[in-house]
């Protein structure tokens, strides 16, 4: 017959979370900042990454002042260069790496006949090659470990183009999952990926576009967004499960969403 555990024996079991080291980018606002303080109530070991620097100082403090791990590192995740930095910084710091989330991503959502080129290079630079720095940059570290995981964050957009406004934010995203999905199946084994699709979600990220007529349509279309703490706890469900167990997708929206 099964020994039922006592609460104590459960409480004091290992959420598989707790001692982990955790790279997020884009942690100085919405989904990465959520993820961040929900790993770290965890016990992870967090590294967070963003440009804006003072963001990321107040959240360490915040962490650490509540009994938690975290360090900062400025980067731009354009630069293959400062990524590079990051995930040294994070191997210098604490040994090693086991999560890896390629978070940081734009939104600006425009006609594609505005030819808002600029704001495409952007979305191409920051969600697709930013992206893939981090995993050329982490890669290597967990090949060697033998051990790894990347939590890349592709959107609902990546499964259904966003049209009219969105469709070069939709390409990054469906790029994200074609990314993910080779990278699953070029180096899994070991190392886990996992892709989280999420559907409107309260951030900074709907203030993304400039075309005043778009940026007015994504704020209304946002006021059923659900709280950032929905991707933080799927994130924290891909971590926990057993190093044999890879969560390849998730998908969540707000129950109201129809996209
Ligand atoms: P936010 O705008 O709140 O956060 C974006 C984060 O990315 C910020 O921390 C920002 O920090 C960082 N960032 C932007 N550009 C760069 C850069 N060049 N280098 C480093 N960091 C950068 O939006 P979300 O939290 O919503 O977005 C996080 C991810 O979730 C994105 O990939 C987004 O596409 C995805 N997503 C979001 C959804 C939503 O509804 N909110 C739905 C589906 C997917 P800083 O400016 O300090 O550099």
């Amino acid at each position: 017959m099964a020994k039922y555990k006592t609460t104590d024996e459960v409480l004091s079991m290992s959420n598989n979370i707790s001692g982990k080291v955790v790279v997020i980018t884009g942690a100085s606002s919405g989904l990465g900042e959520v993820t961040a303080r929900h790993l770290a109530a965890l016990g992870a070991r967090v590294v967070l990454a963003a440009r804006r620097k003072d963001k990321l100082d107040a959240l360490v403090a915040e962490l650490t002042n509540a009994g938690g791990q975290a360090i900062a590192y400025q980067t731009d995740v354009t630069s293959q260069e400062e990524v590079k930095t990051l995930i040294q910084g994070a191997v210098d710091t604490y040994g090693r790496i086991d999560v890896l989330i390629n978070n940081a991503g734009l939104m600006a959502i425009a006609p594609l006949s505005d030819t808002r080129t600029d704001e495409w290079d952007r979305m191409i630079d920051i969600n697709i090659k930013g992206l893939l720095y981090g995993v050329a940059a982490a890669l290597p570290v967990f090949q060697k470990q033998n051990s790894g995981h990347f939590i890349n964050i592709a959107s609902v957009a990546g499964l259904k183009v966003f049209s009219p406004g969105g469709t070069v934010y939709s390409g990054t995203k469906f790029a994200v999952r074609a990314i993910s999905e080779g990278l699953r199946h070029e180096v899994g084994g070991s190392i886990r990926t996992t892709t989280i699709e999420p559907g409107a979600v309260d951030s900074e990220l709907k203030f993304g576009s400039t075309h005043q007529q778009s940026r007015d349509f994504v704020v209304d279309f946002y006021k059923h967004a659900i709280p950032a703490e929905s991707v933080a706890r799927a994130i924290a469900f891909a971590i926990e499960q057993p190093a044999d167990v890879d969560i390849n997708e998730i998908v969540l929206r707000p129950t109201v969403q129809e996209f």
